[in-house]
């Protein structure tokens, strides 16, 4: 990290500790990062909240949605009517490269061999490129998913841009809370045990008791697509 990046992180720790999320979303769009910065969305589960906080501060703020080719129809109808319903219009849907894909999953079944190399090729990889304009993104993670994000701050720094967790701290009744306040529609998978969803071949039902991420790539010890890792843990590009 730079000594510039590291100062910028130390000020933004400070000016926002204990801000609400929706005074960390209006500073970022509006002072900190004008122009600069985008949600990264799944439309999944507890998306809704920030993106309906995000309608509130400016509904023409971009937000990347990655469509990875093996996500449910479900996600994508969600993500229809969220749009439609929260009126944002800057809603990218980012896929993976035609060429790469061809090259590298013709047969679509990389995820089953390497699914490191199946993220980096669908999601990490078209997320590197959807944020170049950008010097931030925000993510909807929170501690409460998994052990794995129990301690994350507010804002992280990456190889030459800012990570943004606005709703990092909140619990599950936060988010149940707020979707009931705002009357939000809740992902149709919800209901049926799915509390975490990705992409299809790779997400399961959780069952009670077990963290909210425990479905996703279960069986394995894969726990994040690649595009949350720290850098130099990054997953490998496959083998032509
Ligand atoms: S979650 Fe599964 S299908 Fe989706 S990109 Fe990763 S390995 Fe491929």
């Amino acid at each position: 990290m730079s000594s510039a990046t590291a100062r910028r992180l130390e000020l933004l720790n400070k000016r926002y500790d204990g801000a609400e999320p929706l005074d960390v979303l209006r500073g970022m769009i509006k002072e900190e990062f004008p122009s600069k910065v985008a949600m990264v969305s799944s439309f999944g589960t507890a998306s809704a909240a920030l993106l309906h906080m995000i309608a509130q501060v400016d509904i023409n703020a971009p937000v990347v949605f990655l469509d990875t080719g093996k996500l449910f129809g479900e996600t994508k109808r969600y993500r229809d009517d969220l749009i439609k319903l929260l009126g944002l219009t800057g809603v990218q849907s980012v896929t993976p490269d035609a060429a790469a894909l061809a090259e590298r999953d013709p047969r679509g079944v990389l995820w089953s061999q390497n699914p490191d190399a199946c993220c980096a090729l669908r999601k990490t990889e078209p997320l590197e490129r959807a944020l170049i304009p950008y010097d931030a993104w925000f993510t909807g993670r929170k501690a409460f998913q998994a052990v794995t994000r129990a301690s994350l701050p507010l804002f992280e720094a990456e190889v030459g841009r800012i990570k943004i967790n606005p709703i990092i701290h909140w619990t599950k009744a936060d988010i149940e809370a707020y979707f009931v306040e705002h009357d939000l529609p809740r992902h149709p998978l919800e209901a049926d045990g799915y509390l975490s969803i990705g992409c299809m071949p790779c997400t399961s039902r959780v069952e009670p008791g077990e963290d909210a991420r425990a479905g996703r790539w279960r069986g394995s010890n894969k726990v994040e697509c690649g595009i949350h890792l720290p850098v130099g843990q990054l997953p490998a590009r496959a083998e032509p």
